[in-house]
């Protein structure tokens, strides 16, 4: 389903793409989106339509991710921009990066303004770049615990940033050990995860 065949967002459901664009703003992959009801159904509903990526961590945790189609959506929502449908689209032509190599093509027939190299490039600088602030805000005690009712800073170490603090990372941590030595058991032989 392109984004064009979607409908107006909800306010609701624009909540749930704000929350997973300021998780990837602050260096996360995503943002651990929970809820019930209506705010399940929104959440299936933005991961169906791929604009939230919902990943589930080894261990046993669930992130929703901002998606390219879920940004531009976001984007289109908070600023429209009318000028921008009437603008024909540019395909193809080389990267204006290295003036080189042809913009990367996507399966689903849309051009990258970048080639594959320069974009990944650039993805790479972006991630590090995202990593440095979000440990600088960590270090800084700028980032609270996402556990319920705890505001305590997160916890973090040279390259890592908790979404919770010292004490709920260990609380994790061990519910993450004991659903796999649990899942171990039940699963005696299962190949190895890299
Ligand atoms: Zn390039
Ligand atoms: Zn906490």
């Amino acid at each position: 389903m392109s984004h064009s065949e979607h409908k107006k967002l909800t306010r609701a459901q624009l909540a749930c793409l704000v929350e997973a664009w300021q998780a990837r703003e602050m260096g996360y992959v995503g943002a651990p989106l929970r809820g019930s009801g209506r705010r399940a159904r929104n959440l299936r509903w933005l991961n169906e339509h791929n604009l939230l990526y919902r990943s589930e961590g080894r261990d046993g945790s669930v992130l929703y991710c901002l998606t390219s189609t879920g940004e531009r959506a976001l984007t289109r929502a908070l600023q429209p921009r009318p000028e921008r449908a009437a603008r024909p689209p540019r395909r193809g032509g080389v990267c204006p990066n290295c003036g080189t190599r042809p913009k990367h093509v996507y399966a689903s027939g849309k051009t990258d303004p970048y080639c594959t190299e320069c974009r990944r490039e650039r993805q790479r600088a972006c991630w590090a770049r995202r990593t440095e602030k979000l440990l600088a805000a960590a270090a800084a005690g700028e980032i609270a615990c996402k556990f319920p009712g705890c505001d305590r800073p997160v916890y973090y170490t040279q390259n890592y940033v908790s979404f919770y603090c010292s004490m709920h990372a260990v609380y994790q941590t061990r519910k993450s050990r004991l659903k796999k030595a649990r899942r171990g058991r039940n699963e005696k032989k299962q190949p190895e995860r890299a």
